[in-house]
């Protein structure tokens, strides 16, 4: 797209959704994200955020705002305001609220954060999954309702994922193998638990911090599922304070054993990950199956 061009997608984007005319006084393009190309507009009635992609997988963005929408109607911890998902010439779009990030966190953010998770883990189904599908990454992921948790979770997670890999020859028939001798141990090892509502792909990258040093939400993958499941994914590639976990666990503690558990549930994070970006994180596949299983 050209800058004339692009100004016009934003605007009619702005219009679409806003139902008004909304000049952009002028806009700059955010990096950062994994898939889609993203730009902050700034206008006189506030600044908006713009994701879009050419290539957009069918329902992606919907999936992502009704998604947000579901954690922001909680009123227990932050998103940004969502005005919708569209598409146009050929491009879908998704605009929100633009966050301004504080560099530096504010004293008590972590504190904040962590009560606030464990409150929006409070909000509870009779099922595990959800009404709709939406993506993990630029996976699908399927969200099919199932009263039983570790049912939805191997069925709905790791086997997905896992006959995935395999088919697309990236875990070899051995592992796959080792796989469905995990399953039948799972039963004596995940504890049951109501279905919480989840991010669903809570990492480092995926909230942000705004100008008043509250933690908001992005980017979710949204399903009701184990909560362990969420906690054990923000250990997984780091970058959450040890005052996250303390204040999560005073709102709403951990059921025991909680660490012995922690490896098995990022099995579904690890697989997206090798189904994705290949076989490097393997390695750390065949390390929790070996813990588990030898
Ligand atoms: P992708 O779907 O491509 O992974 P993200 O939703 O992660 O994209 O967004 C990409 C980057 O844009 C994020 O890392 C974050 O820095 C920034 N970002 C996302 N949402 C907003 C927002 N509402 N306001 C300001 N910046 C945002």
């Amino acid at each position: 797209m050209l800058g004339n061009e692009q100004l016009q997608f934003f605007e009619q984007v702005l219009f679409e959704r806003l139902g008004r005319d909304t000049p952009i006084k002028s806009f700059e393009f955010v990096s950062g994200g994994c898939i889609n190309n993203a730009v902050k507009l700034h206008t006189a009635t506030g600044d908006f955020f713009i994701k879009w992609n050419i290539y957009a997988l069918e329902g992606m963005f919907e999936a992502e705002a009704k998604g947000l929408q579901i954690l922001q109607s909680t009123q227990e911890i932050g998103t940004p305001e969502i005005y919708g998902a569209g598409q146009r010439e050929g491009k879908a779009y998704l605009l929100l609220e633009f966050i301004a990030s504080s560099v530096v966190l504010e004293k008590g953010f972590w504190e904040n954060f962590g009560a606030n998770l464990a409150r929006m883990h409070q909000h509870t189904a009779p099922y595990f999954g959800l009404d709709f599908d939406n993506y993990i990454g630029s996976l699908p992921q399927y969200n099919d309702k199932c009263e039983d948790g570790l049912h939805f979770f191997i069925e709905k997670r790791l086997k997905t994922q896992a006959g995935l890999a395999m088919y697309e020859g990236k875990i070899d028939k051995r592992t796959y193998q080792r796989f469905e001798a995990l399953y039948e141990k799972l039963p004596d090892i995940l504890p049951k638990e109501k279905a919480a509502l989840l991010h669903g792909d809570l990492w480092s990258g995926n909230y942000m911090a705004d100008a008043q040093g509250k933690a908001i939400l992005i980017d979710p993958a949204v399903y009701y599922g184990n909560r362990e499941a969420e906690l054990a994914f923000t250990h997984l590639f780091g970058g959450f304070e040890e005052d996250f976990y303390r204040a999560y666990q005073e709102e709403y503690p951990f059921v025991e054993g909680f660490e012995e558990r922690k490896d098995l549930y990022n099995l579904y994070p690890l697989l997206v990950h090798v189904n994705l970006f290949g076989a490097g994180y393997l390695s750390a596949v065949e390390r929790i199956l070996n813990k588990y299983l030898d």
